[in-house]
């Protein structure tokens, strides 16, 4: 990829995982800088991955070809007002990982010509395996798209949405998915426990047979997941027994309306 100047605003959990992808992909460690008003924040990813770091988010956006805006976005305002005085944003590309604020909201803040991409990503990020959506308006060309592309490719997968809501579908089907996950997985973990396994066995049972399963679609995107699922269902069998409990228990419907929900709330949030 491009080896543009980026900085990070804000040096929370996102910008550490981003900026960890980027050094272990051999992004030049100097073309990076993060600023964050916490020195302990900043500081430890500079020690941590050789990267520059700043309080002064001015100098640091002025200084950049690429603005990651990656703070609270109940923290965007803020953030946002004294670079839109003191920066030109021409030339520049800006990306927002921030979650409900809208592409017009920037331009209202940040100026009606701004370059702006929003991405979606998820906390799987931290450890590479990040699912991110990805939206850019019309004018925004093919080489910013596709650095941003690469960007994200470096803490997992992309997938671009044609439309500004799609980032609301996003959100339902990966953002907040580790969450759906975790409950459906600890739940299971309960249940071993109650059968009598240490916890500890419990987590690497209900943990390994999640990875394992997830593995084994990966291997086999040709195979849809409902025949990866009927694979493991012999006629008569446990695992039969135990989806006929969750098909009376509607839970793939539960699912789509838990999935609406988080939609509806997106919605709400804009
Ligand atoms: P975080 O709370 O870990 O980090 C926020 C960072 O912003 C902190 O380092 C803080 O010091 C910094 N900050 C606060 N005020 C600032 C200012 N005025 N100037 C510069 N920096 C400032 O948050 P996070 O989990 O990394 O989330 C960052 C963004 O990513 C949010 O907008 C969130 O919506 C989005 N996001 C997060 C996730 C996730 O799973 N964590 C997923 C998708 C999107």
């Amino acid at each position: 990829m491009q080896h543009r100047k980026i900085t990070f605003i804000g040096a929370g959990n996102m910008a550490r995982a981003i900026i960890a992808g980027l050094v272990a992909g051999g992004y030049p460690a100097a073309a990076i800088s993060v600023c964050a008003p916490s020195a302990k924040n900043r500081d430890a990813l500079a020690a941590e991955y050789g990267i520059n770091s700043s309080a002064d988010n001015i100098t640091c956006a002025k200084q950049a070809d690429v603005v990651v805006l990656a703070v609270k976005p109940q923290m965007m305002a803020q953030v946002c007002l004294p670079l839109q005085e003191q920066v030109d944003f021409s030339g520049k590309l800006v990306l927002s990982i921030a979650a409900g604020i809208l592409v017009s909201r920037f331009y209202q803040m940040l100026g009606e010509g701004l370059n702006i991409v929003r991405i979606m990503p998820n906390t799987p990020s931290l450890v590479g395996k990040g699912m991110s959506g990805l939206y850019a308006p019309e004018q925004v060309s093919q080489q910013d798209r596709d650095y941003t592309r690469d960007l994200m490719s470096s803490v997992g997968k992309v997938c671009w949405v044609d439309d500004e809501n799609g980032i609301n579908g996003v959100i339902a089907a990966a953002g907040s998915a580790p969450a759906y996950f975790f409950l459906f997985m600890d739940a299971m973990q309960q249940e071993a426990e109650r059968m009598g396994f240490s916890s500890q066995a419990a987590r690497d049972l209900v943990q390994q047979a999640a990875i394992g399963a997830a593995a084994l679609a990966a291997a086999n995107p040709e195979i849809s997941l409902a025949t990866l699922r009927e694979q493991v269902t012999s006629k008569g069998g446990t695992t039969a027994e135990a989806l006929r409990v969750f098909n009376e228990q509607r839970l793939p419907e539960t699912v789509a309306k838990a999935m609406q929900a988080a939609v509806s709330r997106a919605q709400e949030m804009e």
